[in-house]
């Protein structure tokens, strides 16, 4: 009867160990056996070796007003661009799918209007979707409508915005939704970071095309635009890096 307890307890003692070792070589996963490509990061929010530069603020090459050259005021001294009133938004000449986007915009330092009335631009990924820009430094507008929102869908986890007037930074992780051969449609996210700080943490994109069909003769790639608010908001800095091509 010992003989027979001393067994079981041997061969329990063995199969915790074969899990473990089991599950040690698991963890472990396969090698992977790509190498990732090397890329040579910028400094001081300068694009990295394999970006595409849209604005360096030498010229407004890569930007169009619908169909005529891009028609923004070129602010030489500041490597910036402005809105100007009236001239409409601008678009990019080149269209993108998924995107890291990094761009840098101010509103102006002279405080104008309230709410939605102050700096406000925007940042539409394939023209689409909205990243609000907004003076929002002691500003109250709707959540979901102040700066860093998806613009009414979601807004930011917390607040990061500088003064009137100086430069700030969105860092945007933009996965585009995509239709599926089912009909449905996989959703896409934002991640967007405002100053250094999370403010659109995977957020669900919702809005826009929500079925397959809806998507029928839309291009599954846009332009960035810059939206022309009426307020001379500056931009500078603007770069992306295409991403699951
Ligand atoms: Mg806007």
């Amino acid at each position: 009867m010992k003989n027979m307890r001393n067994k079981i307890l041997v061969a329990f003692l063995m199969s915790l160990l074969a899990f473990q070792c089991s599950a040690t070589a698991a963890d472990s996963g396969k090698k992977e056996d790509k190498a990732p490509e090397i890329v040579t990061p910028g400094n001081n929010h300068s694009a990295p070796s394999d970006a595409i530069v849209l604005f360096d603020g030498s010229n407004l090459d890569a930007w169009q007003s619908g169909d005529a050259p891009a028609k923004w005021n070129l602010i030489s001294s500041e490597s910036a661009m402005e809105v100007k009133k009236g001239a409409g938004s601008l678009k990019t000449k080149q269209s993108f799918g998924d995107v890291q986007l990094h761009i840098e915009w101010a509103s102006p330092s002279e405080v104008k209007g309230n709410g939605q009335g102050r700096g406000n631009s925007g940042v539409y990924l394939q023209g689409r979707y909205e990243i609000q820009v907004l003076d929002s430094f002691n500003n109250e507008t709707y959540f979901n409508g102040q700066a860093g929102s998806f613009y009414g869908n979601a807004a930011p986890l917390v607040n990061a915005s500088r003064p009137p007037g100086k430069w700030q930074a969105y860092d945007i992780i933009f996965i585009s939704p995509k239709p599926q051969k089912d009909g449905s449609v996989k959703p896409g996210s934002f991640t967007v970071l405002h100053n250094g700080v999370l403010i659109q943490n995977h957020t669900t994109i919702k809005g826009g095309a929500t079925t397959a069909a809806a998507f029928k003769g839309m291009a599954p790639e846009g332009p960035l635009v810059l939206q022309d608010h009426g307020n001379p908001v500056r931009f500078r800095n603007i770069w992306v890096r295409e991403l699951n091509k």
